[in-house]
């Protein structure tokens, strides 16, 4: 089949260039739900028992890790999405080494872990920023230096299950990192450490405490598919 140069043109920026949201300061679309705007953390509650979010808005507006009070998770329940979220890890003291440099995550339905971490620099791996953690390292790593804002945009599709509750086809995710696609169209084959039992219900959207990094976050929002 003969393809015209002009049909080429028409589809080959739109490739190549990143969605809308992927990079911080662009606005949300109309459709997006604000699961955090810097004025509250009502959407937002205590992972381990549901009650209050005990997480505190610094005076930036940021929405800053409590160390040691535990990980935050939606009230709200999800199935596929787009998710938009902006975070700056800490710079920790240099006793503060490996994983317990600028860890948080964003656990997708409270299963799969797309890692927050202190990796400007470093090599890719698979537990660090940007990975599905030690699932699968980024394509590139992107990461920017401690205390810079950084965004992801998370397209995720749920896994699908039969009538009699059978997988029968895993997750996908594909992440945008500063505006560069780190993982494209990945297939996720289960949890993640510390993830929720995969399942046919929705789940919430998960913010870590790691325990030892006052990572932030700002201006989060959904788009239900
Ligand atoms: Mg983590």
């Amino acid at each position: 089949m003969r393809v015209s140069v002009l049909s080429l043109l028409a589809i080959l920026p739109a490739c190549s260039s990143p969605p809308s949201g992927s990079r911080d300061g662009q606005a949300a679309p109309r459709t997006a739900a604000f699961l955090f705007d810097g004025s509250s953390t009502d959407a937002w509650v205590m992972a381990r028992d549901g009650s209050a979010c005990r997480w505190e808005i610094d005076a930036e507006g940021a929405m800053v890790v409590n160390v040691g009070a535990g990980s935050i998770r939606t009230r709200e329940s999800f199935g596929d999405f787009l998710l938009h979220i902006e975070f700056a890890v800490p710079n920790n003291p240099p006793e503060f080494t490996g994983q317990a440099r600028g860890n948080s995550g964003v656990y997708l339905q409270g299963r799969y872990e797309v890692q927050i971490h202190d990796s400007h620099g470093l090599p890719p791996a698979d537990n660090l920023c940007g990975a599905i953690y030690s699932k699968a390292a980024p394509l590139v790593n992107a990461a920017r230096p401690a205390e810079e804002w950084q965004t992801y945009l998370i397209d995720f599709t749920a896994p699908r299950w039969s009538t009699v509750g059978d997988k029968i086809a895993n997750a996908r995710v594909s992440v945008w990192h500063n505006g560069t696609l780190i993982h494209d169209d990945f297939e996720i084959d289960g949890t993640t450490g510390g993830g929720a039992p995969e399942g046919p219900s929705p789940g919430p959207i998960l913010l870590q405490d790691h325990g030892d990094s006052r990572v932030r976050f700002r201006n989060i929002w959904i788009v239900p598919r």
